[in-house]
């Protein structure tokens, strides 16, 4: 059987964990410079970045933003960069005042859902300029699709010449008052993308608890995969994770219990046409 090796991405830090939730989540540069060097040791060739201020509040600044490219593409050579234009990092354009410093990848929502408390609104007019932005310094997005119109929307883009580069997919489930995990809507996402955008690659990402079960899910049906203390701060029940390459590590095992290999970060370049940037 041919082997078709797999993407882990390493969503490191987000928005929401903070240091008295998990006392190992990384928040200063240096802690995320770190982290991901480990992340990267362990297996992770693409790393999901959102900055925090000292205090640990959200941030969008792109001098922290270049900072952490600075020290990923030092520390962890060849390994793909994805900024986050998530809601939750900035207000309106704030949220992709960092793609003209061009990292590989960033993450693209493409419709509005609920979150936990409120409501994640991706208006038409924003999702057009970020992705607009995106063309314009060679950023190639990652959809999150936290609902299956967002599938459709992410096809209409790209057929009308509105995103460009290989598509890649990431279904987002187990967010409170979005999609739960659910195998049956899962397969039909990934049939979805299979007939409507047949060049894409997919992934997923599940939240909390469930953050296992996707890795499974997507690890058995032949696709990519995120982990990481954005989405899980713990490691089992019991136990806090102590990094972010452990949950890298319980990963990279699922992939063998699979017989998949783990991507590295060359495959993980060819795989989704992203060449080095020098
Ligand atoms: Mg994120």
């Amino acid at each position: 059987m041919e082997d078709n090796p797999c993407i882990i991405c390493v969503a490191i830090t987000g928005s929401v964990p903070r240091k008295e939730d998990n006392p190992n989540i990384p928040i200063s540069v240096d802690e995320q410079i770190e982290s991901t060097h480990e992340a990267f040791e362990a297996g992770a060739s693409i790393v999901h970045c959102h900055v925090r201020n000292e205090d640990q509040s959200v941030s969008s600044d792109p001098i922290l933003f270049a900072k952490l490219q600075e020290g990923i593409e030092k520390h962890c050579s060849g390994m793909v960069i994805q900024f986050s234009t998530g809601g939750r990092s900035g207000k309106g354009k704030e949220r992709g005042g960092m793609l003209p410093i061009s990292p590989d990848m960033a993450s693209l929502t493409v419709g509005s859902n609920n979150f936990p408390t409120r409501v994640y609104e991706n208006s038409p007019e924003l999702i057009d300029w970020l992705a607009k932005e995106m063309v314009k310094y060679g950023v190639q997005p990652e959809i999150e699709a936290f609902d299956l119109s967002h599938i459709f929307q992410a096809a209409k883009m790209y057929n009308e010449g509105k995103l460009k580069g290989n598509p890649y997919i990431q279904f987002v489930m187990g967010v409170k008052n979005a999609m739960p995990v659910d195998r049956d809507v899962f397969e039909y996402y990934i049939k979805t993308v299979n007939r409507i955008l047949p060049s894409a690659n997919w992934c997923a990402a599940g939240i909390g608890k469930h953050q296992k079960t996707i890795n499974q899910w997507c690890i058995e049906l032949g696709g990519h995969t995120r982990t990481g203390m954005e989405d899980n701060i713990r490691l089992d029940k019991e136990n806090l994770a102590p990094s972010n390459a452990s949950l890298v590590n319980l990963t990279s095992e699922i992939c063998g219990m699979y017989g998949r290999s783990v991507a590295t970060w060359e495959q993980t370049r060819e795989i989704l046409n992203i060449p080095l940037k020098n």
